[in-house]
């Protein structure tokens, strides 16, 4: 059964995956909304019902082999990849780059489907959809489980998200749950509580 995005939200929920409250980013920024993918994808059930979303929309596609950028793709591109019962290969960070490690190679005019576990800004798909061109293979999508942008990112091929999350952060002097006295917590004390 495919889940619907509120169905999918509600296991975000709860896998403490997602939490609404009052957050301390990495960034020194606030947001109501903390959101950590790995947490529902420990669970493979969840991993197979939201990857089946991104199998399902490329199933009629000519696809060889599915790429994910390490370490958050790895679980979605595998999963993806086994559905579809395609290759799989991933690409790793080397001196701040992703590139093909491992053996990995990809063929020229190989069809290759990008999976991704979450895109705020599609760093690091751009950069694996280089790896595809520069291999001169042919992209045939992008997969991914949750899109941070709200929808505005757009990788230029035919992409699919399971889920659109509108994440806003707020400089702390700018914070509006600062300014109702809300108390704030850093993602991964013990102190938060899902809602
Ligand atoms: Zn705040």
């Amino acid at each position: 059964m495919r889940p619907t995005e509120n169905e999918i939200l509600d296991i975000f929920k709860k896998t403490e995956a997602l939490f609404n409250g009052h957050f301390l980013l990495t960034s020194g920024r606030h947001s109501d909304v903390y959101f950590q993918c790995a947490k529902v994808l420990q669970y493979p059930e969840y991993t197979k019902q939201l990857c089946s979303i991104i199998a399902d929309h490329f199933k009629d596609k000519e696809i060889d082999t599915i790429i994910s950028p390490a370490i958050g793709g790895l679980v979605v591109g595998q999963e993806v990849a086994r559905l579809l019962n395609k290759r799989f290969i991933f690409a790793e960070r080397e001196e701040k780059r992703l590139t093909l490690r491992r053996g990995f190679s990809i063929s020229p005019e190989e069809k290759i489907l990008v999976c991704e576990d979450v895109v705020t800004t599609g760093g690091s798909v751009f950069e694996v959809i280089e790896i595809v061109k520069s291999n001169n293979a042919e992209l045939a999508g992008v997969g991914f489980i949750v899109d941070r942008s709200n929808g505005k990112v757009n990788f230029g091929y035919p992409q699919i998200s399971t889920v659109k999350l509108d994440v806003k952060s707020y400089l702390p002097e700018e914070c509006p749950f600062c300014e109702k006295g809300i108390e704030i917590a850093k993602p991964g004390s013990r102190k938060i509580v899902a809602d």
